[in-house]
Formats: structure tokens, sequence, C-alpha cells
């Protein structure tokens, strides 16, 4: 399951991020309205404290290429789907607290809650927020995938239980480094006066993820990917050394688009139901081979 982080922050209302952070700029998969994201009160009643965990997901990539068009999915989109590790890690939390004899309401959440996931994350001291609109941890980089519990435990209960680990060294954080916005391949990540600013319409794991046709730019834009997009973690020097493990079957990251294209839906099954890649299904997986083979045709010419 790889490395992971935990702390616990109070269940006040939040305050709202503007830009990245709180949704505003969001993929729309999932809408809430601002009191939703905003009061964890409206989740839980009597909502006093929230623990959160993250797990890091981050693999260096060792694999010869060959000739063959490949695509390409995303690190955190392959191996044991997040949800089903978060899920099994919180409801274990749970589990542990109800046995040392916590009696207590609560509210897990992995991904698909209201509440920003990485506003509580950064409230809990697992991270900050970096100019690439994700949690950063010194020790996991941004690779990190998030979950949450809002229990009505008291926030001083829980401090002494749950190991909070801060590891952001006061100066580290961006600086002038802007590595993330220039290797972004759809210039979803735009700088402004106010801070960085996300285009969720531009940003190309979107894109992989969205239902329906691809505009003719939009399909250009994915380039060789075809589920989720790496590039502002790749460019980010915090992911240096954040790697849980590495990867050497090229089948498995790079899978050939021909493959792809050819997959019958038992196959499908048998090989990405598990991953974060099937929840989005075999026709929009198949969209983005298309896509890809048309870029990678385009490259090779
Ligand atoms: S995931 Fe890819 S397209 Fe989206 S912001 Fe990051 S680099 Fe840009
Ligand atoms: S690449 Fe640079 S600017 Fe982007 S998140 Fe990492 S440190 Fe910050």
């Amino acid at each position: 399951m790889g490395k992971g982080i935990a702390g616990v922050c109070g269940a006040e209302p939040l305050e709202p991020w503007p830009g990245i952070g709180l949704g505003t700029g969001g993929a729309p998969f999932i809408r809430y309205k601002p009191e939703q994201r905003l009061y964890p009160g409206n989740l839980l009643p009597g909502a006093a404290s929230i623990i959160v965990l993250g797990i890091g997901c981050g693999r260096e990539l060792s694999y010869e290429a060959d000739e063959h068009p490949r695509g390409r999915f995303s690190v955190g989109a392959v191996g044991l789907d997040y949800h089903i590790a978060l899920r099994a890690l919180l409801d274990g939390l749970e589990d542990t607290l109800r046995k040392g004899g916590y009696i207590f309401e609560c509210h897990k959440s992995v991904d698909t809650g209201p509440l920003p996931e990485k506003a509580l994350a950064v409230k809990a001291g697992l991270g900050w927020l970096g100019r690439n609109g994700l949690l950063i941890n010194d020790e996991l980089g941004s690779f990190l995938n998030i979950g949450y519990m809002v229990t009505d435990i008291e926030l001083t209960e829980l401090e002494s239980l749950i190991p909070l680990e801060i590891f952001t060294e006061k100066g580290r954080f961006c600086g002038e480094c802007n590595r993330c916005i220039k290797a972004c391949p759809g210039a979803a990540l735009i700088k402004t006066d106010e801070g960085t600013v996300f285009d969720y319409r531009k940003c190309v794991s979107y894109l992989t993820q969205k239902k329906g046709e691809l505009a003719g730019d939009e399909r250009r834009s994915i380039g060789l990917r075809l589920y989720g997009c790496d590039a502002c973690q790749d460019a980010c020097d915090y992911n240096r050394n954040a790697y849980i493990g590495k990867i050497t079957d090229i089948d498995y990251i790079a899978p050939r688009l021909d493959e792809i294209l050819n997959l019958t839906k038992a196959e499908y099954e048998r090989r990405y139901k598990a991953t974060a890649v099937y929840w989005r299904g075999l026709g929009v997986l198949k969209r983005n081979a298309a896509a890809a083979l048309e870029n990678w045709k385009s490259y090779n010419h």
C-alpha cells in the first residue's frame, strides 16, 4: 500500500480559498454547494474533529521504450485503487478507536465527499499547497491520495492519538520555481498576481476522464496519455526522492495502443477492475487510445 501520513484538525468551518484549493477551479465530476464544501457540521451533526490520512503513490519509471505505439497511465491510476486502500485504512482506524472505547459518530470519505481534501490536509499539518495546486509533503512529495474521517470526538482527545507529522520546513515552498507551469501540456496552470489559477477544462487529467467526445484540440492536448497526467508532478523537485517504489513493466504503465483499442470487456475487467482506471469505463479508455494513436502517428511522420 505504500507509505502514509496522518494528522488531525478541528471541524470548524473552513475559509474559502480563491482559485486552486477549494474546488472553484476543480473538475465538475462532483459538484457541491459552498455550504457543503465549507461546513463539516453539515456533513456530521456535532462534528468536532477531522482525521486526515494521506498515502503516497509516487513510483519511479524504469523501462526500455520499444517501437510500438504506446499510451501512458499516470502512476496513481495503476496499482491498487487508492479509493479501496484509503477506505480500508479509514475503516481500520474507526475499528481501532471503537475497540479503544470511543463511542462516536463519523463520516468517512475518499475523493467523492464535499469537503476539500487538500485544504483539510494542509490544516491537519500534512503539507502545503504547491503552485501545481497539489498538496506537497516534504517526505512524500505531491504523489499523495487523501481521505478523511469527520468525527464528533473532541480534537484534544484525538491529538494525543493521531501522530501528527509536520514535514514542512519553513521557507521551502515553491519560491520562484515555475517548473510545473512550464511542464503542463494543457496550459491549465496559469500564473497570476493573485497566485496560480487552475483551468480544469484544459487539464489533461480531466480531459482523459471526462465523458463524451473530445474536440480536436482536446484530442491533440492529451498526447499519449490514456488516463491521468503526471507532468506537473514529474516536474517538481519535491518529488525527486518521494518514490515509494519502481515500475519496470512497460505494459503496466504504458500499454500498447493497439491492445487497448482491441480490449474486450472481460479483458478490461481482468486488467483494470482493481485500479482507478476502471471507474471511467472502457469506452473512455478506447476514445483516449484512439486519440493517442492519432497523436503518435503525427509525432512519427
Ligand atoms: S495534471 Fe497535467 S494537464 Fe493537469 S495541471 Fe497537471 S500538468 Fe497540467
Ligand atoms: S514544480 Fe516548482 S512551482 Fe510547481 S509545485 Fe513544485 S516547487 Fe512548486
